[in-house]
């Protein structure tokens, strides 16, 4: 039986990109009949620019949509888990502090990945001097060197060989108290917490799964299979989002569109005009 989640952070209004990633993931968890869940988790803890009061909004859009959820534990509640793993990975000599500004790691970056500038290593071997706060980075290349080459499985793009450097030494601690874990380490430990099977989420970060195959491999979690669905793309051939004028649901739904025939329309790939599906991933060790 499959177990998916939909994980929204209260940022902004729901648009019709996260409607089709909802639609995916409930049918999904909802393919082998009874016995399957799909859950909602909000995920707000992105500090300043997390609005809670959104989380009862996104309850109406799917709602709306015809969807039936389970919802768990929100980020917010699960502060003291990242912190206790966060501790055993510095324990196990596995993180690293780091006080470089975005402004230095742009300028350090000898190359850019999905999440943009890859992060050079700066402060790898050179502990800060300092008391203001840093962020905690993992070092991948160590951990690698523990973990051995791993692997995870895409039920579309098949077996993948796991490639974590790919991303340099991420942040699994932000310098700001009010964001302790970075979304690399809070969903990986949620997707585990929640028994999640299925990993259901766009394309967009089918990258971030190699690291979160490593993560689960240094604090001894359960691997999930991933299914990375294609992404809604408008005329420009861009993700959608809200800030390029992609309507939000509450707007359809204030406007009196009908929820549960969207919704057939998206699961039967209709979508409205200019609206593409971007290509099936077949990327393979
Ligand atoms: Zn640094």
């Amino acid at each position: 039986m499959n177990v998916t989640r939909f994980a929204p952070s209260p940022n902004g209004p729901l648009h019709l990109g996260h409607a089709f990633s909802a639609i995916v993931s409930h049918d999904l968890g909802r393919r082998d009949g009874e016995g399957g869940r799909f859950l909602l988790r909000i995920e707000d803890i992105d500090g300043a620019r997390s609005r809670p009061e959104l989380a009862a909004a996104f309850r109406s859009d799917l709602a709306w949509l015809g969807l039936e959820w389970e919802e768990v534990a929100p980020q917010s509640s699960r502060l003291a888990s990242y912190r206790a793993a966060a501790e055993a990975l510095r324990l196990d000599g596995l993180l690293y502090p780091c006080r470089c500004t975005r402004a230095e790691i742009v300028a350090a970056a000898l190359t850019s990945g999905a999440d943009g500038p890859i992060y050079p290593g700066t402060c790898r071997n050179a502990a800060p001097e300092t008391s203001a706060p840093v962020a905690w980075r993992l070092d991948v290349g160590e951990a690698l060197r523990r973990t051995g080459r791993l692997t995870w499985r895409d039920e579309l793009a098949g077996e993948q060989l796991a490639r974590p450097e790919l991303a340099g030494d991420v942040v699994l601690v932000r310098k700001d108290p009010a964001t302790p874990a970075s979304y690399h380490l809070a969903a990986t430990l949620d997707d585990a917490a929640d028994e999640v099977t299925l990993v259901t989420r766009g394309q967009d970060l089918f990258a971030a799964t190699h690291i979160h195959r490593l993560l689960q491999e240094l604090l001894g979690l359960p691997v999930p299979v991933w299914h990375h669905h294609p992404l809604l793309m408008d005329p420009n051939g861009e993700k959608l989002a809200k800030r390029r004028g992609s309507p939000s649901l509450a707007d359809r739904r204030a406007a009196g569109e009908d929820g549960l025939a969207l919704a057939n329309a998206l699961r039967k790939g209709r979508l409205p005009a200019g609206i593409t599906l971007s290509n099936t991933l077949h990327s393979h060790p």
